[in-house]
């Protein structure tokens, strides 16, 4: 049974009175320990499609089952608490907390969880340190490299051991280096079974992915595996 099961998924949205249909009936599953790279030009619906998936948002129709349970027609509560149980989010901007330390950051969505301080120290330091940063886990944010907060994203998005890593444009900030140290880790990730689904603009970064998805005016128009060219612009 697939992990996500999407079926006739659309987002209408009004503007000045017109419809506009930012996803157009999108039928979708992935499995799960899926790398799947959401690519397509701008306006396309990509984010609006992450949105969803990512259960920050409602489509205005359609069925999303997540792990068998129907998630379209959730309260934003209800929907809160899928999202910080079983999703992991990684956003281009990295969206850490400036003043605190790269494990206090870790940690945030433990506090969320109610987990115990001790055992939150314990957990951070781990994912910190399966990051490849645990020496740094004392630092501040402006103490460390676009790579090196990339990763600490990336270990609060594992800290609470999502069912699926969300990663929106991760590497859209970064330089050559660094970018391809945080494609090995999304690799890593993938070859350790996590689900992981990644939007990019980029081909070279979607070629890393074991599936690749195109999306066109609110539509999949292609659905291939790894490298495979996609007709992206
Ligand atoms: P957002 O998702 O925040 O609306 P956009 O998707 O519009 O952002 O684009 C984010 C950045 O990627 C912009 O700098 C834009 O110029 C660039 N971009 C958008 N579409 C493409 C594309 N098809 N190929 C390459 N770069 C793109
Ligand atoms: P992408 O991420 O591929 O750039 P988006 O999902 O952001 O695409 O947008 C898809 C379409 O939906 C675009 O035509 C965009 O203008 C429209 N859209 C997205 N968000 C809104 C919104 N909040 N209100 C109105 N239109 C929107």
């Amino acid at each position: 049974k697939p992990m996500i099961e999407l079926a006739g998924i659309k987002k209408i949205y009004y503007v000045g009175g017109q419809e506009v249909a930012a996803l157009a009936g999108i039928d979708l599953n992935i499995k799960q320990g899926e790398f799947a790279a959401l690519m397509g030009p701008s306006g396309s619906g990509k984010s609006t499609l992450m949105n969803i998936l990512g259960c920050l948002d409602r489509p205005t129709c359609g069925s999303y089952k997540l792990d068998g349970q129907e998630v379209a027609n959730l309260t934003d509560d209800e929907l809160a608490v899928v999202r910080n149980k079983r999703i992991g989010f990684v956003f281009q901007n990295f969206n850490l907390l400036s003043r605190i330390s790269a494990a206090d950051n870790v940690a945030l969505p433990l506090i969320y969880a109610g987990v115990g301080k001790n055992e939150r120290k314990e957990r951070a330091r781990k994912v910190l340190d399966a990051v490849g940063l645990g020496d740094r886990a004392d630092h501040q944010p402006n103490e460390l490299s676009g790579g090196q907060r990339q990763r600490v994203a990336i270990a609060r998005a594992l800290v609470n051991d999502p069912h699926i890593i969300m990663a929106d444009e991760p590497t859209g900030n970064l330089d050559t280096k660094s970018t391809k140290e945080i494609m090995e880790i999304f690799e890593g990730l993938h070859r350790e079974g996590r689900t992981i689904i990644l939007v990019t603009h980029e081909p070279e970064i979607a070629a890393c992915a074991s599936r690749q998805l195109l999306v066109r005016d609110g539509l999949i128009t292609q659905d291939a595996g790894k490298g495979v060219k996609m007709d992206v612009v």
